[in-house]
Formats: structure tokens, C-alpha cells, sequence
């Protein structure tokens, strides 16, 4: 455990860990259900952690959010259950357009209810055949007197079948329009599925000319893309977080096994090449961390200038968590192809966090063309550029 942060932050980190040490026994059926785990819903409303998530005008804790802060819950949770930081994070990701760019009105009204995970939150960006190249969607929105009309599909939207709301992204004429959209508004439709290797509450959702106040509108006209930009700003090092606690936990089982399991009148963990894993694993995992958090505390006090840092914790915490999960398989052997068992769970789970949020390749993308213009700055200025 890494309790190398200021006395805030160790505060945040056990009382998240207490709470996901306690749902422990609920984890494995959790991680298989497709609509919401209601004893762990309980448990992070009774927590008040949700307070981190919200801004303090509508019962937050700061009236900035603190990714750091966030990342730590969602590293202690994902180290027990998928779902629970899922359930968790997807409030703070769900709801942050809502945040930054929505009415007072439709704040005052959702937004205490998400902290009490009353109302769950949802965005929806993904289509049926637009992923990575957002500037594609089809989905519109269009203006209608004192109303916004949207039509359009999402597809492999988190929540969607549980949500209680879904901040829309949308063409608009030639700019791209964002716009709060109640589930239970007339001509919206939800879907469950597809079943996925790592389940989780996902969903498809069809807007049928669904109408909504003008008011509904998240941000001006035409500044979608900035609004996920400054979500993605605060909230994409909190996913680098969660793979590490995925990444922590199988780690943790393979090490446990190899302690306890003999070959050659030996404990694995004293075979060389076995131990050689393991300890590879623990310092990446540890490179990793680090990472995340330095790339956390910058986000706090300026997202969208650090995006760079926080979308490098991404790429290297996901990738690094597939990596050591990967490496706690083959530790255990045929033990860790076990349908059902702890390891298994962790390997499965570590595996999405690579595609969604960024995937890793896009990431990398976007980052190569930074260290573009970086090295182009330097060649007028002088001097490195790293
Ligand atoms: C568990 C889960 C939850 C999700 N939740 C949500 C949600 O709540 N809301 C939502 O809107 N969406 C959600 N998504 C969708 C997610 O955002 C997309 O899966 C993601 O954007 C990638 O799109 P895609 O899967 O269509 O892959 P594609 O865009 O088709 O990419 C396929 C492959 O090509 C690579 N690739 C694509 N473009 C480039 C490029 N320019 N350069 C190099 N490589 C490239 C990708 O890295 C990937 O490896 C979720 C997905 C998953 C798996």
C-alpha cells in the first residue's frame, strides 16, 4: 500500500479500503450483474463518499473535484469489485458535463442525487458504428421553438439500463452540441447488452425525436467537444487508478500462491523465473502509481493542461495492469484458469480499461503529436523539450 500522500489522502484511501473490504464477500456476484448491486449501492451512499464527486454547492466536499481524491477511492474499490468502482466512478464521469456546463436549475435538482447515488449518471457518446472517431456521430440535436429535439442511437453506454439521466452528445448543424436527456423522457429506449467478457451494466439507447427544455442544454451550442475534453481532463488518471487496484489485486493472489504452493520441493515464488515475474510486476505496478498520482495532483489544480500527464497514467496503468494480470495467470497455472475464482475475475476486468475512456492507441496518438510540437517549440526556443 502506498500511503506516501498527505494525511488527507491516507484518510480518503482507508476509509475507501474499509468499505471495499466489507463488500468483499459480494464482489464475485457483483462482478457478473448487469444492473445494480444493491447492498454495495447502500454502502457507498451510507459512506458519503459521494461527496468527492459533487461540487460543494450541491453537497461536495470541494468546489473543485480532486481527481487525486477520486483515483484513490477507485483504486481501493477495483481491487475488490469491478462493479463497485464502476458504480462509483461512473457518477463522477456521468454527471461531470452536467457539472461544468449545465442550468443551475437541473444541478440543484440531480446533481445531490447523485452524490446519494440516488440518481445514476450516464454519458452517452459511443454509437453503433462510431468509437474512437467521435467527430463521426450521426446522433442530432436540433432546436424546436422552446425545445431541444434529439434522434440519434448510443450503443455500449454505461448505466443505460439503470440510468436515471444521459448527458447526449450530438451533431448540431456543423459544430457538435451536448444535452441532458431524463431516462424516462417520452421516445427514449433502452436496451441491455451486449454480455460482455468483463460484465457490466451497459446498454444500447435510442433517442426517438425525444423532446427537452431548451434549458437542457449542456454548455453553449457547438462546445461538446470541449466539455468531454475537460471531463476526460479530470476523470481518465481515475481509470489509470482503477486498472492499478486491479492490477494490485492480482498481483496479490499470484504472490499468495506462489508462497504457498511448492514445485520441485520449492516454493514457486523461489523459482527464478517465477520470481522474476512478480517482482517485475510489483515495480511496474509501483512506476505506475507514481505516475498516476503525480499525473492526479497536476490534473487537480489544472485539468486541462495536464492532459497529456493524465492521458500517459492511463496508457501505462492499463497496459501495466494487463500485464501483471496476465503474469498472476500464468503464476497460478491451471489455479488461475478456474472459472469462478478470484484470479480469473482480476483478469478479466483488467482487460476493458485498454479500449474505453481513450484507448490506448489514440492516446498515443494524440501524445506523439505532442511531443511534435513539442520538439518543433524547442527547435525555435532551444534547449529540451521533455
Ligand atoms: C466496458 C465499456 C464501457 C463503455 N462505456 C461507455 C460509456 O459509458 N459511454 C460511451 O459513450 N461509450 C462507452 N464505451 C465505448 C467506448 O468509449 C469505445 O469502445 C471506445 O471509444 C473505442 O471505440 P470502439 O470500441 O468502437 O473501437 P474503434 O474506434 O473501432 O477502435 C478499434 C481499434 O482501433 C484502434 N484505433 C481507432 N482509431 C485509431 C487511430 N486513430 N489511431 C490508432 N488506432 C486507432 C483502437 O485503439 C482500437 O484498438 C464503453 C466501452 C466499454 C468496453
Amino acid at each position: 500500500m502506498a500511503d506516501t500522500l498527505d494525511p488527507r489522502y491516507d484518510a480518503i484511501r482507508a476509509e475507501a479500503r474499509g468499505i471495499a473490504q466489507s463488500l468483499a464477500p459480494y464482489a464475485a456476484e457483483a462482478d457478473e450483474l448487469d444492473v445494480v448491486h444493491e447492498p454495495m449501492r447502500e454502502a457507498v451512499r451510507a459512506s458519503g463518499l459521494g461527496r468527492l464527486v459533487v461540487p460543494a454547492a450541491y453537497g461536495g466536499e470541494s468546489d473543485v473535484l480532486d481527481p487525486l481524491a477520486i483515483a484513490i477511492v477507485r483504486e481501493e474499490f477495483a481491487a475488490v469489485s469491478a462493479h463497485l468502482d464502476s458504480l462509483y466512478g461512473m457518477q463522477g464521469v456521468g454527471s461531470y458535463s452536467l457539472t461544468i456546463g449545465g442550468s443551475d436549475e437541473l444541478k440543484a435538482e440531480w446533481l445531490p442525487k447523485v452524490r446519494t447515488l440516488d440518481a445514476i449518471a450516464s454519458i452517452a457518446l459511443t454509437e453503433p458504428e462510431i468509437g474512437s472517431d467521435l467527430r463521426s456521430v450521426t446522433t442530432t440535436i436540433r432546436e424546436d421553438s422552446d425545445e431541444l429535439v434529439i434522434s440519434g442511437v448510443k450503443s455500449f453506454i454505461t448505466n443505460a439500463p439503470v440510468a436515471s439521466f444521459f448527458n447526449v452528445l450530438a451533431r448540431e448543424g456543423d459544430g457538435y452540441s451536448m444535452a441532458f436527456v431524463p431516462a424516462d423522457a417520452p421516445g427514449v429506449t433502452v436496451t441491455s447488452g451486449p454480455d460482455l467478457i468483463a460484465p457490466h451494466i451497459i446498454g444500447e439507447v435510442r433517442f426517438d425525436d425525444v423532446r427537452v427544455p431548451r434549458g437542457n442544454r449542456i454548455g453553449e451550442a457547438g462546445t461538446a467537444f470541449k466539455l468531454m475534453l475537460q471531463t476526460l481532463a479530470v476523470f481518465r488518471v481515475t481509470v489509470a487508478a482503477a486498472s492499478l487496484g486491479i492490477g494490485r489485486a492480482a498481483l496479490e493472489e499470484a504472490v499468495k500462491h506462489a508462497t504457498e504452493r511448492e514445485q520441485f520441493g520449492k516454493p514457486l515464488l523461489a523459482l527464478g523465473s517465477v520470481s522474476q515475474k512478480l517482482a517485475l510486476s510489483w515495480a511496474e505496478l509501483e512506476a505506475a502509481r507514481a505516475l498516476t498520482y503525480q499525473a492526479a495532483a497536476q490534473a487537480a489544480s489544472n485539468p486541462l493542461a495536464h492532459i497529456a500527464d493524465t492521458s500517459m497514467a492511463k496508457v501505462v496503468s492499463t497496459e501495466t495492469a494487463g500485464r501483471i494480470a496476465d503474469r498472476a495467470v500464468q503464476t497460478m497455472g491451471r489455479f488461475g484458469l478456474v472459472r469462478g475464482s478470484d484470479i480469473e475475475r482480476h483478469y478479466r476486468n483488467s482487460r476493458p480499461g485498454r479500449i474505453y475512456e481513450g484507448s490506448t492507441e489514440v492516446l498515443l496518438d494524440s501524445l506523439a503529436r505532442q511531443l511534435g510540437k513539442r520538439a518543433k517549440a524547442a527547435e525555435e526556443s532551444g534547449g529540451s523539450f521533455l
